[in-house]
């Protein structure tokens, strides 16, 4: 060895290794990854439906964010999201309270890139027919790509109508919670270029006093008390209910105050989730927080009712997501792994649980986009769409956030062993798969809610009916459950106990329509076979002789999937 000996002389010493050298094995017979695919232009149902609610003003937009979620880099940031969850920081060094959460830099480019396509708020900003339902597709694109961000997404989302109660308020903190500049600093709005609301609707032990003499909309008032569920702690403004001596009102919360300081909003802890790792839940305390009344006193309710609907919706449309982001994997994967000498997929027994999963994300996704259009329709003051809304919204959550776990869980299975290791996605779907049904009511608060829709507003139920009837003639199965549907709603009964019962009823019925009227024969035919007329069956993978099962699969596989 000499001075001038150079690192290339010492390697050049080096003989070569075998090509084989480094592996302890051959790998063989394993599926191909899933990415680089676009999860809209891909998706055929998606398309047809953009296509239908004429939404070539957002197709650019679209195709955008679909090439973004699918893309190998926002697995990899969902996956760190996901693994390296966020901390609490109470305090600082010298023992102050900081109140912060602090998040993997992940977390961060997922919000960044989500809130760059308007994923928060094309429906507000867009200033386009089919607005609502633009923003549901951008909502079902990133409920694929990672969903612990689609909480504050969906929570700014739902904000808009109950900050727009009170003008004054809206006109300072739509457009900062509108904008599509994340900023993930923690500090008043005044220094950011952006932020996002989160909300809590559930008031039992929080109070509120009027903070001066002055009381009334708009003005300050200070908010005690406790929060057991409150998510995205962090947020930079809270619409949020408490009780004053004139009954339950809605709130304005900042987050930070302009002197640079947290309101006083302590967080307790945060919540260790069973899924939704990436997304921060807390619970809180207000210990004199400030915040603006938005509307009367005692005019809470409004307020919530105002969010709930967007809420549901999001709900509904995240769920159907999470359900095509696994059926889509699952397809892929029995397409590209082997056994018994051939393909999963041309097993026939494979192909059948596939095919069956297919119809379930094409029902699910049908069901919720025409749900979006009600909304955009609702916005453009059609009393029939209003009533739809109102009995709809809460079939197409309840339906949804149901069936989504046990497709998940299917969908995860078909990758065999590999659907449980958190390499892949499927676990981590898999423990998101129940919460959709649980926030902003659980199932049979959700099927409670429909019967007080029918019960309260009857109208509601024709309004859904004439929905239905739509696909009249197109299948004499379809026909004939309708007529049941159609006594069942006019006869009095037992309804609070059979409220799951007529709440599954009306969301088959709906589903049916929407494939019957828009779907190819095959897909129709197997639905109203199995969900309808008696030839399904508990688990899915039963679909009986004489369907066109390949069909059903092919029409459900990524277009752009390049492996298949
Ligand atoms: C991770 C996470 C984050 C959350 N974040 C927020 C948030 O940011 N803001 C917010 O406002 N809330 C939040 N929540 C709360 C969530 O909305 C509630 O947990 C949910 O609405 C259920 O209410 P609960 O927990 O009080 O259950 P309960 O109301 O006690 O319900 C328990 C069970 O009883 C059933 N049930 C209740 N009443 C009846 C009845 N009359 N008849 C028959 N069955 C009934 C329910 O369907 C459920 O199955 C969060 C929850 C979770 C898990």
């Amino acid at each position: 060895m000499t001075a001038s000996t150079t690192a290339a002389d010492l390697f050049a010493r080096l003989p070569p290794l075998a090509a084989d050298g480094y592996a302890t094995h051959e790998v063989m017979n394993q599926a191909t990854p899933f990415t680089g695919h676009n999860a809209f232009t891909g998706d055929r149902l998606l398309g047809e439906i953009a296509t239908r609610e004429k939404l070539g003003w957002a197709r650019p937009l679209l195709a955008e964010a679909g090439a973004v979620v699918a893309s190998e880099r926002v697995a990899e940031l969902a996956r760190n999201a996901n693994r390296q969850t966020p901390e609490l920081r109470s305090h600082d060094r010298f023992g102050q309270r900081r109140d912060e959460v602090v998040f993997h830099p992940a977390w961060h480019e997922l919000m960044t890139l989500a809130i760059g396509h308007g994923t928060h708020a094309l429906a507000w900003t867009a200033g386009q027919p089919g607005a609502h339902t633009a923003r549901g597709v951008l909502s079902y694109l990133w409920n694929q790509g990672e969903s612990g961000i689609c909480c504050p997404l969906g929570m700014t989302y739902s904000a808009v109508p109950a900050l727009r109660l009170q003008p004054d308020l809206a006109a300072v903190w739509e457009p900062f919670i509108l904008s599509q500049r994340y900023d993930p600093a923690a500090a008043p709005m005044q220094r950011k270029t952006g932020g996002t609301a989160g909300s809590d609707l559930r008031a039992t032990q929080t109070t509120a006093r009027p903070a001066s003499a002055r009381r009334g909309p708009g003005e300050a008032y200070l908010i005690d008390g406790h929060k057991w569920f409150f998510s995205v702690p962090h947020s930079d403004v809270f619409v949020t209910l408490a009780r004053t001596d004139r009954g339950l009102s809605c709130f304005l919360l900042p987050g930070w105050l302009p002197d640079g300081t947290r309101n006083r909003l302590l967080i307790q802890r945060l919540k260790d989730k069973c899924g939704n790792r990436s997304n921060a839940s807390g619970e809180i305390e207000y210990r004199g927080a400030l915040a603006w009344l938005v509307g009367e006193e005692g005019q809470g309710i409004k307020a919530a009712l105002a969010m709930t609907h967007l809420t549901r919706l999001d709900f509904a449309i995240g769920s159907a997501a999470l359900m095509r982001r696994a059926v889509s994997e699952a397809i892929h994967h029995v397409t590209t792994r082997r056994a018994f000498q051939r393909r999963l997929v041309d097993q026939p027994l494979m192909e059948n649980v596939v095919a069956d999963l297919a119809l379930e994300v094409e029902a699910t996704t049908l069901l919720a986009f025409r749900l979006a259009r009600a909304v955009d329709d609702e916005a453009a003051e059609d009393a029939a769409a209003a009533l739809l809304v109102r009995l709809g919204t809460p079939v197409a959550k309840y339906w949804n956030c149901k069936r989504v776990v046990g497709v998940v869980h299917e969908a995860l299975e078909c990758h065999g062993g590999n659907g449980f290791i958190e390499d892949g996605p499927m676990a981590r779907l898999y423990r998101e798969a129940p919460l959709n049904g649980i926030w902003e009511g659980s199932g049979n608060i959700i099927a409670l809610d429909v019967a007080r829709a029918l019960a309260r507003t009857p109208e509601t139920a024709g309004a859904f009916l004439d929905e239905v009837r739509r696909a009249r003639g197109g299948d004499r199965r379809l026909d004939e459950v309708t007529r049941r549907l159609e006594a069942e709603l006019a006869a009095p009964g037992e309804h609070e106990a059979r409220a799951r019962h007529i709440t599954e009823r009306l969301a088959l019925c709906l589903q049916a329509s929407l494939i019957v009227q828009h779907s190819p024969s095959a897909v129709a035919d197997a639905f109203c076979a199995t969900r309808l007329a008696g030839d399904g069956a508990v688990a899915f993978g039963c679909l009986p002789s004489g369907l066109d099962r390949r069909a059903i699969v092919e029409r459900a596989r990524m277009a752009d999937d390049a492996d298949a």
